[in-house]
């Protein structure tokens, strides 16, 4: 390391996503929001005019050009996918890293676990008393509510969801609970893309690189900011198929299921639909209280991640488009939302919660199940820890679900009955989660105070770019207070 203005090392800011992803700030150009609300109408429209139910063509034609016009939709998830793994180790390990003092990173994690679950329980309790209030489980034909036996995949399903379900809780076993949250070999954690595992593997990774002097935690540092601007390329050239992917990914949706799901179930929908407002109502009241964010400021820089979570259901394939909308458009300084949302996108899903809590109210009506307060109270305890545990991708919630139905006693062969409906509801709860990502970056941004501005976490991003550039040399930069 040379010059005068770059002294020894001491803190270290995780590259701006500018730097990251400059291709990125085209597409914003080119309003990517928009495109994707295109590809998603069109894909609608086009998969409900090929859905056999209108009759133009036969179940298995129909079918087939489903797959195909999917085709672009899942090589996009599929590549997606596969750099999520790497991009949460590295962004999770260096946003803790590059904490500029330990207080402030203990402060920043009590504020943000203390979000996490505090929205969460306000999302589960939503649910709760919407489905009480409105009762949707008493506009449905009960004729139409399966009877005990499950059969195929739902009971495959339902299976997989007991088995899932949590035992009566035990205070001997608690301890051994404990210790199986802690991956023992990360590796296979990540073999096994076990994100609360990884996430918690990053974690100690972020506290040990901050324990060690600068020159140890260098090498490991450059390592992941490789990690993470290799990722990010990936992803910034992929999303420009996002419009056509979302297309084709909805357009099999509808052939797939199509509006006769919704037969007997619309009330159903309708009401989840509406709790998913509620929460969206609720969020954009904690970033105005507690971000000082105004509301429909707020909806239109979210608009993105919004839509792409709506399109992929996966909060994870989501993620990031979050973080860079996050911190290009919301502002956040990097070091915090770069923290914040893979941590989030993994850990806090409000929508999830809603959903879950009120998919379980309207099955115990369907069974006319009375639930007492307490058994209330439990299943909010469930809920929250069950989105906690639900996986960032699609189709893995409604086996979840089935773990919280039977934890509170409602059978699981009502399974059946929304099975079909649950993966058009799970696009609103997936769009939810990462709304709530997006709100914890702006309150934390706003209560946890800046030792740094953005605006020099950014610059110090720059010039070690610039350095690294002009002297071909390896450069950490000590930000703090004008190196
Ligand atoms: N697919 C959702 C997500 O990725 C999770 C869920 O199914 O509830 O956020």
């Amino acid at each position: 390391m040379k010059g005068g203005t770059f002294s020894a090392v001491e803190h270290i800011f995780p590259k701006s996503q500018k730097f990251l992803t400059g291709r990125f700030n085209r597409l914003v150009q080119g309003r990517l929001w928009l495109q994707v609300l295109i590809g998603m109408v069109l894909g609608i429209g086009t998969g409900l005019l090929i859905n056999p139910d209108t009759g133009f063509v036969s179940k298995p034609v129909a079918n087939g050009i489903g797959e195909w016009l999917a085709l672009p939709g899942n090589l996009f998830l599929a590549f997606i996918q596969m750099i999520v793994v790497p991009l949460i180790l590295a962004s999770i390990t260096r946003g803790i890293a590059a904490a500029t003092d330990v207080r402030q990173l203990k402060s920043t994690g009590v504020g943000l676990a203390f979000y996490f679950v505090g929205s969460t329980i306000v999302a589960a309790a939503l649910g709760v008393v919407i489905g009480l209030t409105l009762t949707p489980g008493n506009y449905v034909d009960r004729a139409v509510a399966p009877a005990a036996e499950l059969a195929g995949p739902v009971a495959e399903l339902a299976a997989e969801g007991e088995a899932r379900a949590a035992k009566p809780f035990s205070l001997v076993d608690l301890p051994t609970g404990i210790t199986e949250l802690l991956p023992t070999n990360p590796l296979n954690s990540i073999v096994s893309g076990d994100m609360l595992q990884i996430v918690i593997f990053s974690i100690v990774l972020g506290v040990g690189l901050l324990s060690v002097p600068p020159q140890s935690s260098k090498p490991l540092f450059e390592l992941l900011g490789s990690v993470q601007e290799i990722c990010m390329a990936i992803v910034a050239t992929v999303m420009m198929f996002a419009p056509v992917a979302v297309f084709g990914l909805l357009a099999q949706a509808m052939i797939k299921t199509g509006p006769g799901v919704l037969t007997g179930l619309a009330a159903y929908a309708a009401v989840v639909v509406f709790g998913m407002a509620v929460l969206l109502v609720f969020y954009l009241v904690t970033a105005l209280v507690l971000g000082g964010r105004n509301p429909l400021e707020m909806l239109r820089s979210i608009r993105e991640p919004f839509l792409l979570g709506f399109s992929t259901n996966s909060s994870a394939a989501t993620m990031p488009v979050t973080v860079k909308t996050a911190e290009e458009v919301l502002k956040v300084r990097p070091s915090l939302s770069q923290f914040i949302v893979p941590l989030g996108a993994t850990m806090n899903m409000g929508g999830t919660a809603l959903y879950q809590a009120l998919a379980t109210i309207f099955m115990a009506q369907l069974y006319q199940i009375d639930l007492s307060m307490g058994m209330l109270l439990v299943l909010i305890a469930t809920t929250v820890g069950a989105s906690i545990g639900t996986p960032a991708v699609p189709g893995v919630g409604i086996v979840v679900l089935a773990s919280v139905l039977s934890s509170v006693g409602v059978p699981l062969s009502g399974l059946a009955l929304i099975v079909g409906l649950d993966r058009i509801l799970e696009r609103f709860r997936t769009s939810l989660n990462v709304t709530g990502d997006l709100v914890a970056c702006v309150v934390m941004d706003r209560l946890v105070p800046a030792k740094v501005s953005r605006e020099s976490e950014i610059r110090s991003a720059a010039e070690r770019e610039h350095i690294q550039e002009t002297r071909n040399e390896d450069v950490v930069i000590n930000s703090r207070g004008g190196h």
